[in-house]
């Protein structure tokens, strides 16, 4: 295993002890990514030659995002684009913005973003971008200039055939609708294609908001056929309850699993009898949290983590599940809805416990799917019904997970590695296809 940068920390105030996954010791998103590529290149034959290339993002960009805030001042935001890697096609990846977003997280977010989209096949390298900004401290106005401006800045390297943003984190929509107008503004003509994730009546695709918690529940599901679980009776732990989280709880429940714990940036709620998704979700659209909820009792966050369930489903923020709480962790199968939830030291602890960890390299690669749905239908100006992605979507998963259980029996590696294994080969092979440049 190679040497891995370390994120420098400074001490924490005593009467706030860091979570154990921000500690100076920890790799930051990164450094868990090279640990990754690691753990695949003795597998990788004659490609291995070219693993290098995946431990280098092709373009990084960090732009200075001022505007005016609402009260008169100018605010500068640090906002970044990555491409990790362009070998089979156009880069792909959300925008997040968050108050803790920096250069590295987003550099793992874009390479992620390769392995995933060559997971699934689909043609594209993979990209990411982001704002350090906590959204919720800006204006509805300050907002829109905020995503203009990033968007202008970034111009220089985005675009239908170059790289397409979509959304992420704390970004929706409404932030792609005035992506693409900001872009096409600037290039003088509509161009729809260069986001996706826009509102349906803007050339968004039916089906792309609850993409990524569809590809969750279908993976998941799949993954219950081999080991032998039974959907319909399991009980079901979800971290952020979003896009991601609440779309695949209100998918497992409607299979009839019992979703007992939901947790989000406010707080953990439970009930043992299971909780009503569909109210959760109208109560969370109403309130902003799952705080509150009447039909359930608040636990203390931590004690989330050893909720008695089958499944656990993080669906927030990367590196939660860790060498401090992987070992209480009492589900019998993990599905990462979030990008990069577990760090490789959770990972091994997780497998000695016999834990099924579905990565989320394939499991939440259904959102990025429908995303490219939505390109193909931009380009040909042609729309398809709901029906039609849906099915179309479950059958990309489907076969690119028995794929990837197929080679993790063959390699005896995790689903991860065997992940890693299968996309890294793509990508590679298209690298030693095009050749070196000049
Ligand atoms: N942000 C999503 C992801 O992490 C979707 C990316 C996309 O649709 O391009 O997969």
């Amino acid at each position: 295993m190679s040497q891995a940068p370390s994120t420098p920390m400074s001490a924490a105030p005593a009467s706030h002890p860091l979570p154990s996954y921000l500690q100076a010791n920890n790799l930051g998103p990164w450094g868990v990514y090279l640990q990754q590529v690691d753990r695949v290149t003795p597998y990788l034959g004659n490609l291995s030659r070219w693993v290098e290339t995946l431990k280098r993002p092709k373009r990084s960009l960090i732009v200075d995002v001022p505007i005016h805030l609402d009260n008169g001042t100018v605010a500068h935001f640090e906002g970044y684009r990555v491409q990790h890697n362009v070998s089979r096609g156009p880069g792909k990846g959300g925008v997040r913005f968050h108050q803790d977003v920096t250069l590295s997280e987003v550099m793992a977010l874009s390479a992620w973003m390769s392995i995933k989209n060559a997971a699934v096949n689909v043609p594209y390298g993979g990209a990411k971008g982001g704002i350090r900004v906590d959204p919720k401290t800006l204006s509805r106005g300050e907002l829109e200039r905020m995503t203009r401006r990033y968007t202008s800045e970034i111009g220089i390297i985005i675009g239908p055939n170059k790289d397409i943003p979509a959304p992420d984190v704390n970004t929706d929509e409404q932030i792609m609708a005035w992506m693409m107008d900001t872009y096409s503004m600037n290039q003088g003509s509509t161009a729809t294609g260069v986001v996706t994730g826009k509102p349906v009546d803007l050339g968004g695709s039916l089906g792309r908001r609850e993409a990524t918690g569809r590809g969750v529940f279908t993976v998941g599901a799949e993954a219950a056929k081999h080991i032998g679980m039974d959907i319909s009776t399991a009980r079901v732990a979800v971290q952020g309850f979003g896009n991601v989280g609440g779309i695949a709880g209100k998918l497992f429940a409607e299979a009839g699993a019992r979703v007992v714990a939901v947790q989000d940036h406010a707080g953990t709620i439970y009930r043992e009898a299971g909780l009503d998704v569909p109210s959760l979700l109208r109560h969370v659209a109403h309130t902003g949290s799952v705080v509150g909820f009447a039909q359930a009792e608040a636990i203390a966050n931590d004690l989330f983590w050893e909720v008695d369930c089958d499944i656990l489903i993080p669906a927030a923020l990367e590196q939660q599940i860790n060498a401090g709480n992987a070992g209480r962790i009492k589900a019998r199968m993990i599905i990462e809805g979030a990008n990069g939830p577990t760090t490789p030291e959770a990972d091994d602890i997780l497998h000695d416990r016999n834990v099924l960890v579905l990565p989320d390299v394939i499991a939440n690669a259904g959102g990025v799917t429908v995303s490219y749905f939505e390109w193909v239908q931009d380009f040909s100006s042609f729309f398809w019904d709901e029906a039609e992605i849906n099915a179309r979507l479950v059958r990309i998963m489907r076969e690119a997970f028995a794929g990837i259980w197929q080679v993790a029996q063959d390699n005896k590696v995790s689903l991860r590695t065997a992940t890693f294994i299968v996309a890294c080969k793509r990508i590679l092979h298209t690298r030693e296809l095009r050749g070196l440049y000049p």
